[in-house]
């Protein structure tokens, strides 16, 4: 990481406005609750640990283990695969919220259809 943002500083004029590492810019982004959930999965991306089988250590599937082999004491379970979920509500609800985008996010409803033609807004 360290060396893309170095990279990224090489690229850019002198004074642009990028943070100087990605830690930055989340802690930047935390206030805006653009965040995102981070749900284990099966190694074989046959299910979830969410809901109901949240607890579970093994796939319901195949039986194949949740986590990584512990090698260190004290260390937390690292599970195989994880899957980062981007819940829209919030992200929809910030598009209504905007005057520059509420024009585009209702221009559906305002716009009227013609029959067989085929319309939609520009840079959707
Ligand atoms: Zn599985």
């Amino acid at each position: 990481m360290i060396a893309s943002s170095n990279m990224q500083k090489n690229i850019l004029l002198k004074r642009n406005r990028l943070k100087e590492n990605f830690y930055t810019i989340k802690l930047m982004m935390k206030p805006f609750g653009l965040g995102y959930k981070i749900i284990d999965m099966c190694p074989n991306f046959c299910m979830l640990y969410y809901d109901e089988d949240a607890n579970l250590i093994k796939c319901k599937t195949y039986g194949r283990a949740r986590y990584k082999p512990n090698t260190s004491r004290g260390r937390a379970l690292v599970a195989y695969k994880r899957l980062r979920y981007f819940p829209p509500t919030f992200r929809l609800q910030r598009l209504f919220i905007s005057i520059k985008t509420i024009e585009h996010m209702t221009w559906h409803h305002s716009h009227d259809a013609v029959d067989r033609v085929m319309v939609y807004l520009f840079g959707s």
